[in-house]
């Protein structure tokens, strides 16, 4: 198992559907990306994954941030 975006070999395992068998969530120990199985090809397979957003360790290894989660909307 490699991961989509970055070709970790390090995937964890997070989660499994309630019924067994159907789907997994995944999760890249470098890169922090995060799949279900079922989602499509070009979000959870290494060649489909677009180019443009694929990351090298390099690339990780030079990023200054990673963007905070905003907070959340207060609906009213
Ligand atoms: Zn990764």
């Amino acid at each position: 198992m490699l991961c989509p975006r970055c070709a970790h070999t390090a995937v964890e395992r997070v989660f499994t559907s309630p019924v067994p068998g159907v789907w997994e969530v995944l999760h890249c120990g470098r890169c922090l990306y995060m799949w279900r199985t079922s989602e499509p090809a070009r979000r959870t397979r290494r060649e489909a994954y677009p180019a443009e957003f694929r990351l090298t360790p390099e690339d990780i290894a030079a990023t200054t941030e990673v963007p905070s989660v905003p907070p959340l909307r207060v609906r009213g």
